[in-house]
């Protein structure tokens, strides 16, 4: 790197994610919204969640959007719509956030494990077909940091045998795969509107998408106590809305998700053109035919907890999504996996850094961040 380096006391920092700078460019827009939802006094289950759940679903390439509470309740509500529930087992990747399984293990089902492909940190379809059994009722396919696992390969396996395939979306809104979109492949997807999500509420909230009329409708009496009208119930319900502000603030941000996630992408390509030079760092990539809209732009490298560190030091935000994989959690220590049993998810959670990324993040930013990294690694 040329020119004299700054002391750290006058850099300015550079968070892994600034949702300020989103605010500023739509705080005009964003507050019209909820002051007509303010004006409405209608807070649940409104026009403004109706709308969106058409809209989430066009973009998702889907018939149908259920809006719930959260993501983990999209997950949980699928499962449930699914008949999982104790004596079931539930197959999921070992690498993924703890809410992809807990919605499952909540149920009282059982984790089944299976490692991941290294290329893509997703869910290896080569190790699935041996983990479906006559127990097994649904599989957790997870699109991590934003890159879609491979479907077809999986939807195939899962083909003719009894088992369900739930997509946790949560981090893949809008991305690609041959033509279909992340959330639309397999029999319900589930997408989260946690505020750093790619499209983020100012609060928690989820959103089921799906092709089948049925699996809708159950969904709709399930996340409102079961009530098929006038206070009466017809099956076990909850009560999980997405509500009137958060959807009034999500149509406002929808329509500059597409702008938001070409940022992305081309601050992706320009991390990768610089780190992809670095000795030793792995840039992500995306297979042919598929998006990545990089939730997380996260590389692997080495001596990884030293580089964070490092970064502190310039003011460069960073995190570790995970550093334990799942069948290593304490709260599964009960299910008798072992270190060594998923070696690819185990490697991934001791090497995988993630970047900033957000869409207003600049060019000098980038840089700035690859310089760190390089000088980090002492080349
Ligand atoms: C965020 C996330 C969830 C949970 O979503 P919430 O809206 O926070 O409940 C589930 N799975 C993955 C992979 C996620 O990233």
């Amino acid at each position: 790197m040329t020119g004299t380096p700054m002391t750290s006391r006058e850099l300015k920092p550079i968070p892994q994610l600034d949702l300020k700078a989103q605010f500023a460019a739509i705080e005009a827009e964003v507050r019209a919204a909820l002051e007509e939802v303010l004006a409405s006094q209608q807070f649940i289950l409104g026009p403004q969640g109706a709308a969106l759940e058409q809209e989430i679903a066009r973009l998702c390439g889907a018939r149908f959007g259920v809006g719930v509470a959260s993501g983990t309740d999209a997950l949980l509500l699928s499962l449930r719509a699914c008949g999982v529930g104790p004596g079931n087992e539930v197959i999921a990747p070992a690498f993924t956030f703890i809410a992809t399984i807990g919605a499952a293990t909540a149920l009282g089902a059982r984790p089944a494990f299976v490692d991941i492909d290294p290329a893509t940190y997703n869910l290896d379809p080569r190790q699935l077909r041996t983990k479906i059994t006559a127990k097994t009722k649904a599989i957790l396919v997870v699109h991590l940091y934003g890159l879609p696992a491979d479907m077809d390969a999986i939807l195939e396996i899962a083909r003719g045998k009894n088992v369900r395939v739930i997509e946790d979306s949560a981090q893949a809104i809008g991305a690609k795969y041959k033509g279909r979109t992340a959330g639309s492949m397999g029999d319900l997807g589930c997408v989260s509107f946690y505020p750093t999500k790619n499209l983020g509420a100012y609060g928690d909230g989820g959103m089921i998408v799906t092709n089948s009329e049925e699996l809708a409708a159950r969904l709709r009496l399930q996340r409102h106590h079961g009530q098929t009208g006038g206070y009466v119930s017809t099956e076990q319900g909850w009560n999980s809305r997405l509500d009137e502000i958060q959807a009034a603030v999500l149509r406002v941000k929808l329509r500059y998700l597409e702008e938001w996630q070409e940022a992305r992408q081309r601050h992706a390509a320009e991390y990768s053109r610089l780190l992809g030079a670095i000795p030793g760092v792995v840039i992500p990539t995306a297979p042919a035919g598929l998006t990545h809209v990089y939730h997380q732009y996260t590389i692997r490298v080495p001596r990884r907890d030293h580089v964070q560190k490092f970064l502190a030091t310039r003011k460069i935000g960073s995190t570790v999504y995970y550093p334990v994989p799942l069948h290593l959690q304490p709260v599964y220590a009960s299910l008798g996996y072992n270190r060594g049993d998923f070696p690819a998810a185990e490697r991934a959670a001791e090497e995988v850094l993630s970047l900033p990324m957000y869409a207003e993040l600049r060019t000098d930013q980038i840089e700035r961040v690859a310089g760190a990294i390089t000088e980090a690694l002492g080349h």
